[in-house]
């Protein structure tokens, strides 16, 4: 049988099978935890705690009252420690709060199941999802209350679950899809009342068949009537929103578009799990599954931690590195964002931490572009990355804009593919970084 899938993609190696059958393993760190004040798409939080101030799980760290943000929670209770500068993710200083873990764990008493949830006002649950601070847990971050809150003129045909996780080396939607897929339909089920005509799509790539068996028997013994389980041909980026919808729907999907423009709205698996904890059992959005993986990892696992957690922890957790790694990147190597240290910590957007060796890693000479065309043959947005990248390192981008730069998904399929070893992606990257800036400074004028 022909699965669904969309134009171009590429087809790199799996390498998942490294935690696959890793079973979650739950970790309570001590010490101090760091809560970066940007941890989503859109308005970044400002602290709203001082230093000396206890904190509970689930209680407020940062807020910002804009309608595209999240709130901060915190993961654990104990003292502030500080309000400063600490290193994130991309290498930079950023506002952030640090909790000194008191181990106790104590939940903040506001945080209990939603009352009567299952028949309560889908606006109570919009409310409950942006107070719980969730996101897109699949890595973009987008604010999940904005998205189930598109304009009344959308109809929303479709409730896409993204259980895809078509990223190499990564397995913590697959592990939860099998771990905790009760929680996940529950919670497609509960956002199906807010969009009571949508029908609801697990969408999961069809090199997880254990997943998809599970959802499947799990759909049919709960009953759960609009529901159906999607196997998807295996191929990169399947994943990405546009290719997600182009496959369940049939429809193309321009990217200036939203996809509530197209009836569409998509949520990662471990987001509509959170949605289901949230509302149903009263639990902050303060943990997230993280894979821990690569050849230079000593034993690579899958890790439920609290939020803020020092990622060197969690290599710790792991047996430390068996070889010294030449890449760490955050996320996976197609889409991974390369670590300059490893002594920041999780946030939400972090599903894995990916070491390799000089031997997984390739990191070979970039050399001048062969004008071979495979770049423009693998991206599947439709793009010519052999003419974005000088387009922005000439500093063309009004030029850059114009030959659709702006609609790179940043998701590394041209780089993986070029012989020149171009930097293509990362070219993609900086030119929006720079057309963004240029719109941020003409709308202040
Ligand atoms: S140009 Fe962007 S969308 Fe196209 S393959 Fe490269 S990274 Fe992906
Ligand atoms: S794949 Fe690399 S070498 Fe080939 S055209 Fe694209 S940039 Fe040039």
């Amino acid at each position: 049988m022909r699965l669904p899938t969309f134009w171009g993609g590429i087809h790199p190696p799996q390498n998942k099978d490294l935690t696959v059958n890793e079973e979650i393993e739950s970790y309570l760190p001590k010490g101090e935890l760091v809560f970066p004040m940007a941890q989503n798409l859109g308005a970044p939080c400002s602290p709203v705690v001082a230093k000396g101030e206890r904190v509970l799980v689930g209680t407020r760290l940062g807020n910002n009252d804009a309608f595209v943000s999240a709130p901060i929670l915190s993961s654990v209770s104990g003292t502030v420690k500080d309000v400063t500068m600490r290193m994130t993710t991309p290498g930079m200083l950023e506002n952030c709060v640090v909790v000194e873990n008191d181990g106790l764990y104590e939940t903040a008493p506001e945080w209990k199941p939603l009352e009567n949830y299952e028949s309560a006002d889908p606006k109570e649950y919009i409310k409950r999802i942006r107070e719980a601070g969730i996101v897109g847990f699949g890595g973009a971050t987008f604010p999940t209350a904005v998205k189930l809150s598109p304009p009344p003129d959308k109809k929303i045909n479709w409730l896409i679950v993204n259980g895809v996780e078509c990223e190499p080396y990564l397995n913590c939607d697959n592990r939860l899809m099998l771990e905790g897929a009760e929680k996940v339909i529950k919670g497609l089920q509960l956002v199906m009342r807010i969009f009571p005509e949508a029908k609801g799509v697990i969408a999961i790539e069809n090199n997880k068949p254990q997943a998809i068996s599970v959802m499947n028997d799990l759909v049919a013994k709960l009953g759960a009537e609009n529901i159906i389980v999607q196997p998807l041909a295996v191929k990169y980026p399947q994943g990405a929103e546009k290719m997600l919808i182009e496959a369940i729907t049939g429809q193309e999907y321009i990217m200036t578009a939203l996809p509530a423009d197209v009836g569409c709205i998509i949520l990662n698996v471990r987001t509509v799990f959170q949605i289901y904890r949230a509302i149903a059992e009263g639990n902050p959005a303060t943990t997230r599954i993280v894979t821990v993986t690569g050849d230079a990892v000593a034993h690579p696992k899958n890790i439920k931690v609290p939020l803020g957690t020092s990622v060197r922890e969690l290599i710790n957790l792991c047996g430390g590195f068996k070889e010294q790694p030449v890449k760490i990147l955050s996320g996976g190597p197609m889409m991974g964002i390369s670590m300059r240290s490893i002594d920041v910590p999780v946030v939400k957007g972090t599903s894995g931490i990916l070491a390799l060796t000089a031997k997984s890693a390739m990191l070979k000479p970039i050399t001048p572009c062969l004008r071979c065309g495979r770049c423009v043959t693998a991206c599947p947005m439709g793009l010519v990355p052999n003419v974005l990248e000088p387009l922005v390192l000439e500093r063309l981008y009004t030029r850059f804009e114009e030959e659709g730069g702006m609609n790179c998904i940043e998701c590394g399929s041209c780089t993986y593919m070029c012989p020149a070893n171009r930097p293509l992606t990362q070219g993609c990257r900086d030119g929006k970084a720079s057309v963004m800036a240029m719109r941020r400074k003409a709308a202040a004028k």
